[in-house]
């Protein structure tokens, strides 16, 4: 029996997964599949979901005619709805044969391992719960209170740092949550231009107000490097905000702000092109998205716990109860928005994507 193992006759363009994503991720994940030999059912290095495995059925059948191959693409199809562990016995199972379909094994190793996984929540170690009565927010966090830089923490992180969740916010003991300004975002947080953008860029004009996101007490306010007049506030949560490019202090070092409270005018001292808020989250020094717990549009948290989960060189953040969607054929923006109680904006903010854009299926989005 020989299995067809290379279909370049077809048309990949309009097969292939078009999803993209991490190349080091999947080519991590592909080296932890089990191969028995080269041979594969199609070659598509992360596998296809089921509308393209028909779809690739559909042609082979169109042109070439049913054989082993169409026969396998469908048994391969009947399988993609199995768990993990009945897979696994069906492998099994195939390699009693008589000729045992190496093709289709590899093929079922490899949509294992790109299966995608159900959203693993990290069940943090503990939650912080700050105490707004001490003279220094979140002592138990950071070993030193230094005032005059904005990011004094050179330490790297240690093996005690491990995932955690915070609590933001606390109606009555914490405070409330503001945006610093109600305006127009024009810079994300993450890689730009080759560069880290440690923080968020929003629009606005000279004189305008900027408030303090959470209660806590002032580390710096002074002119510093390109953030020009910044102002970083450490709050009672663990969290420091930082407040770059302002035009004046209303606030100095070591005074205590509430959330909401003016800490400065805007404006566009330092390395500014234009008047803006460059506005950046950190815990222990390391930047987080604020886009992954902040809905700007809203002026509100997400959710008033934060889940932080360690990574290599720093933390990643996001807020407790997010939901992973899986997109389907015929699905929109507009849809899945709506069946979330969400907005395509929203979305598309969550996600760093085009609200215009192309959805792929079995593209993952995060909607809540
Ligand atoms: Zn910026």
């Amino acid at each position: 029996m020989k299995i067809l193992t290379v279909i370049t006759a077809l048309s990949w363009s309009t097969i292939c997964f078009a999803g993209g994503g991490d190349a080091n991720a999947k080519r991590d994940t592909i080296a932890a599949v089990v191969m028995y030999g080269e041979e594969l059912l199609f070659d598509a290095v992360t596998g296809l979901n089921d509308n393209q495995v028909r779809d690739l059925r559909d042609s082979v059948l169109k042109f070439h005619g049913a054989s082993t191959f169409t026969n396998y693409l469908d048994l391969y199809i009947s399988l993609t709805s199995k768990t993990e562990e009945q897979l696994v016995h069906y492998i099994d199972s195939l390699f009693e044969t008589d000729e045992v379909p190496y093709a289709l094994i590899n093929q079922i190793n490899i949509f294992l391992a790109n299966r995608p996984e159900e959203f693993e929540e990290v069940i943090p170690k503990d939650l912080y719960i700050g105490n707004i009565e001490k003279p220094i927010p979140a002592d138990e966090i950071y070993p030193a209170w230094i005032v005059g830089t904005p990011n004094p923490y050179e330490w790297n992180l240690g093996s005690e740092d491990t995932a955690l969740s915070i609590l933001l916010t606390d109606d009555k003991a914490m405070g409330e949550f503001h945006v610093p300004v109600k305006n127009v975002m024009t810079s994300k947080f993450g890689w730009r231009d080759g560069r880290m953008h440690n923080g968020v860029d929003i629009d606005l004009e000279v004189w305008d107000p900027v408030v303090s996101s959470f209660a806590g007490v002032v580390r710096v306010a002074r002119v510093s490097g390109g953030y020009g007049r910044v102002v970083v506030v450490r709050h009672f949560n663990g969290l420091e905000t930082l407040y770059a490019h302002l035009h004046r202090f209303k606030v100095k070092e070591g005074d205590r702000v509430e959330a909401g409270q003016v800490i400065g005018l805007g404006g566009s001292s330092g390395h500014s092109t234009g008047s803006h808020l460059h506005y950046e989250v950190r815990f222990k020094g390391k930047p987080l998205n604020p886009l992954s717990f902040i809905s700007f549009d809203e002026d509100a948290l997400v959710n008033d716990t934060l889940m932080l989960k360690r990574t290599k060189n720093g933390y990643v953040s996001y807020p407790k109860g997010i939901l992973i969607y899986t997109v389907k054929r015929g699905d929109n923006l507009f849809e899945i928005a709506r069946l979330y109680g969400t907005t395509t904006y929203r979305i598309a903010e969550l996600n760093g994507i085009r609200r215009n854009g192309y959805l792929y299926v079995g593209q993952r989005l995060r909607v809540i």
